[in-house]
């Protein structure tokens, strides 16, 4: 049977360099249960059910998810499942779950966003994003880079980069390059849990408009909350560091 060509609108770039499928599975290593994002034409697959007790594989494709399907029919432990990866509640998946995946660009930011709200129920995160997104993950203050989504992840997860990928190891090569990363989620927040949420809508607004100071972007934040946290209001958000914005959170919370 022909195969289809790759579809760009589902982000699909295979993977085909066995080094960086090394590089992944080891980064993984033996794991119980794994979840894996957009299993494709099961580069990743077929390892991590070696490597994992139980491995779910989230297909979009139902050309690709049916092809794996057929693939593991005798595998109790392996479950292929064609679904949206957005609109599936990680945390109906068993507790201690390892997300793995070579993700969809399109959807990798949002999906990221989701998993936040699932975070208590995750072990780790190893995914493959753009590099661009990478380094915004990781991006420290004052880094260019350093957006709402850095401010955000970094407060719930550990965040590093284990390698960057060239275009040249996926059929079709993309047109940037790419980076596995690492989230491990924070076990404890510096705010009660269900906090979070409101601090990553203060996160966005301090960011709602790169160029425009602190100052700008709270119009509305009493002169005394920046005198309390001893924060410039003429900086800019990227410049702010996790601790200085968790006491603007706090100071914020308390006087609004
Ligand atoms: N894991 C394979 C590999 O590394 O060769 C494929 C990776 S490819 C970058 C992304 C895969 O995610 C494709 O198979 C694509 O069909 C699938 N995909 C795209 N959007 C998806 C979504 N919303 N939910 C689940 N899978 C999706």
């Amino acid at each position: 049977m022909a195969v289809r060509p790759p579809w760009k609108r589902l982000g699909q770039h295979f993977l085909i360099d066995g080094a960086t499928i090394d590089a992944i599975l080891a980064a993984v290593g033996e794991s119980r249960v794994v979840v894996e994002i957009g299993p494709g034409r099961g580069a990743l697959t077929r390892r991590l059910a070696a490597q994992a007790q139980h491995l779910y594989a989230i297909e979009k494709d139902a050309s690709l998810a049916a092809s794996l399907q057929r693939e593991f029919v005798g595998e109790p432990s392996v479950s292929i499942k064609c679904a949206d990866a957005l609109r599936e509640d990680l945390t109906a998946y068993p507790n201690g779950l390892r997300v793995v995946g070579n993700l969809p660009y399109n959807v990798a930011t949002a999906l990221l966003q989701q998993w936040m709200g699932a975070r208590t129920h995750l072990t780790d995160l190893t995914v493959m994003v753009q590099r661009e997104v990478a380094q915004r993950l990781v991006a420290p203050p004052g880094d260019p880079a350093r957006g709402q989504l850095s401010v955000v992840v970094q407060l719930l997860m550990e965040v590093a980069v284990l390698l960057d990928v060239e275009p040249g190891c996926f059929d079709p090569p993309p047109q940037v390059m790419s980076s596995v990363v690492r989230l491990v989620p924070r076990r404890e927040l510096p705010m009660p849990e269900g906090a979070w949420q409101d601090f990553a809508r203060l996160a966005q607004q301090a960011f709602a408009s790169r160029r425009k100071t602190l100052r700008n972007n709270f119009p509305k934040l009493p002169a005394a909350v920046w005198t309390a946290t001893g924060i410039d209001p003429g900086r800019r958000a990227e410049t702010l560091s996790g601790d200085e914005f968790v006491r603007l959170f706090r100071t914020s919370s308390r006087a609004c």
